[in-house]
């Protein structure tokens, strides 16, 4: 492979990226409002040539090149998260600015510079006949990742048919080859009470209180989630609390929390159920634990009700997939490191659920996502497209070298397939107490930016 030429190839596009890059960046496309973005990059899909340039009924856009019977595909999510307080912003989050070497603006890290990358690695593979026909290269601009991640490839491989041999996750990993994260979900946990006039409290059966305990035990149980040496640690944090009560002089009747709960390799979420089940004063007060579920329309109208479970993923060091692009990138810019995301991504449902090997290898910065002044790379842009570019050739080279993908698939979310159970909470937003964030499927990463000691994990 002329890894030269296609890092010069690549250097070429570096102001039609960023220009494209810019454009997504003025295009506000929170979760459910990704129309006008999924339509910029149709578009531009179009001026590169790609053979296939479509949005399905989800509202993902779907474009391809080739026609070989193989597909490798290449993700990126196309929705990003609000801009949270304006007065934290230097800049305007969606004119966004641009030097010699940044591009600023919501969505430049996490992660419309990926689906850039991804596009113009695409463009690349063609320029340079790279397309081999025995593989078609896919890349997908999907929506509400935010919201509820991997929801949309759930809809791509059970109504679209869409099963690749491998997924590039495009989000942003600091330039490090990723190759898994842990799992999440989002639990309910409900006790009931009497009220009472406040005056005579012991007439009632106060619910505040009985949560109170419920919440010192489940603080407690974070301690004892299982750990493990590449992922981390099982991690749970409770995220709001509800309440009913008929009136501020009275016992409350009904109290509610909502858990945060990160999964590590070989958790799922029937252990993470049933942990909380088994503790003394959830068995005491039979207070409900339940799943949430996800079943908001997306700008389509489309409702594809889903439970808030996200399961734990890794692949090993040794997957065809992960040599590939280790193989691409110390090619064209030397060894890289392999690592994981601390956040959590659509592999929670292409490998998590259904088993589809993933890597991940994005432009910018993790610590960028979700935060003010958010930044990317111009240089990290043309790197990626340039690695995107090789990854295919390599797969199919190490293929025939040793016999490979047999080793991929080992790891989480064997039980993945069980969703649809039983009673969540549904409306987190009904008791009167919920004064803030009042949805509470919001913010896939939002908890990301911890766990800095596990970052820059070498496999
Ligand atoms: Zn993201």
């Amino acid at each position: 492979m002329d890894f030269a030429a296609l890092e010069q190839q690549a250097q070429s596009y570096r102001a039609q990226m960023t220009a494209f890059l810019r454009d997504l960046i003025r295009l506000p496309g929170e979760s459910t409002f990704e129309e006008p973005t999924a339509r910029r990059i149709v578009q531009e899909m179009e001026q590169l040539g790609f053979d296939e340039a479509r949005i399905d009924a989800m509202g993902n856009v779907i474009g391809s090149v080739g026609v070989g019977a193989r597909l490798i595909a290449y993700d990126g999510h196309i929705d990003t998260v609000g801009v949270g307080k304006r007065e934290n912003w230097d800049f305007d989050p969606f004119e966004g600015f641009e030097t010699e070497a940044e591009i600023g603006g919501r969505g430049a890290s996490d992660q419309l510079g990926g689906i850039v990358s991804a596009v113009y690695g695409a463009r690349i593979m063609k320029d340079l006949g790279l397309l081999d026909d025995r593989y078609r290269v896919m890349v997908t601009g999907t929506v509400q990742e935010e919201d509820c991640d991997g929801l949309c490839w759930e809809y791509l491989i059970r109504e679209e048919g869409i099963r690749p041999e491998f997924v590039v996750l495009t989000e942003p990993t600091d330039q490090g080859i990723y190759r898994g994260h842990r799992g999440r979900m989002e639990i309910r946990v409900e006790v009931g009470g009497l009220s009472c006039h406040g005056s005579a409290p012991e007439r009632g059966d106060n619910a505040i209180y009985k949560m109170a305990r419920i919440l010192t035990e489940v603080e407690a149980l974070n301690a004892r989630l299982k750990d493990d040496a590449f992922l981390g640690k099982g991690t749970l944090a409770v995220s709001e609390i509800f309440f009913t009560s008929p009136s501020r002089c009275a016992v409350a009747d009904s109290c509610a929390i909502s858990i945060d709960r990160r999964l590590t390799d070989g958790e799922t979420y029937l252990d993470a159920l049933e942990e909380i089940r088994a503790l003394p004063s959830v068995q005491k007060y039979g207070a409900e634990v339940s799943m949430y579920t996800y079943e908001r329309p997306s700008y389509t109208g489309l409702v594809y009700p889903i439970d808030c479970y996200f399961p734990t993923w890794v692949i090993p060091a040794t997957a065809g997939p992960v040599r590939a692009a280790v193989a691409a990138h110390r090619g064209l810019y030397g060894e890289p490191r392999v690592g994981k995301w601390t956040f959590s991504t659509n592999g929670v449902s292409i490998m998590g659920r259904n088993n589809i090997p993933c890597i991940g290898f994005g432009p910018g910065r993790e610590a960028q996502a979700h935060a003010p002044n958010e930044r990317t790379w111009k240089d990290e842009l043309v790197r990626c497209a340039a690695v995107y570019a090789a990854i295919p050739t390599l797969y199919l080279e190490g293929e025939t070298e040793s016999s490979a993908g047999a080793d991929v698939g080992a790891g989480a979310g064997a039980d993945a397939g069980a969703t649809n159970s039983a009673g969540t909470g549904a409306d987190a937003t009904s008791g009167t107490g919920a004064t803030s964030g009042a949805d509470a499927t919001s913010g896939a990463d939002a908890t990301s930016a911890t766990n800095k000691e596990q970052e820059g994990t070498h496999a």
